[in-house]
């Protein structure tokens, strides 16, 4: 669950594998622009680490949950997002998840927006 998944396309994101448009990366934790966006500012934080989703949560992964929260307004101030955002978590398949390791989206920018 906790090592990374080689048929994992955010496992393989992370270990530059597949390109993706980063906007942050550190030890615990990569962002990057999500490749179908549904606003004008639409990215992925995603957790180093494969946990593959919110159901998989352990006391353990309290502090990069938690860094991840706090980097989102810095990232959003970043890219421009001046007015609000908003951010969504899917787990699991009655929750919308399509890439099974653990995402948190990111959504800015002026509305209308596609989705969301
Ligand atoms: P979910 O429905 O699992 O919460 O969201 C998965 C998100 O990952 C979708 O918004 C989708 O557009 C995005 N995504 C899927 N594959 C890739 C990829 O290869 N690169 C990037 N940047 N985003 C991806
Ligand atoms: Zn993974």
């Amino acid at each position: 669950m906790n090592s990374a998944d080689p048929h994992c396309i955010f496992c393989k994101i992370v270990a530059g594998q597949i390109p993706a448009k980063k906007v942050h990366e550190d030890d615990a934790i990569v962002a990057f622009h999500d490749i179908n966006p549904w606003a004008p500012v639409h990215i992925l934080l995603v957790p180093k680490q494969h946990i593959v989703s919110m159901a998989d949560v352990r006391p353990e992964h309290q502090d990069v949950l938690g860094r991840m929260m706090v980097l989102v307004p810095q990232l959003m101030r970043g890219l421009g997002v001046t007015d609000g955002f908003r951010q969504v978590i899917n787990t699991g398949r009655d929750g919308g998840q399509e890439v099974m390791h653990l995402h948190m989206h990111a959504f800015g920018g002026p509305r209308p927006w596609k989705r969301g």
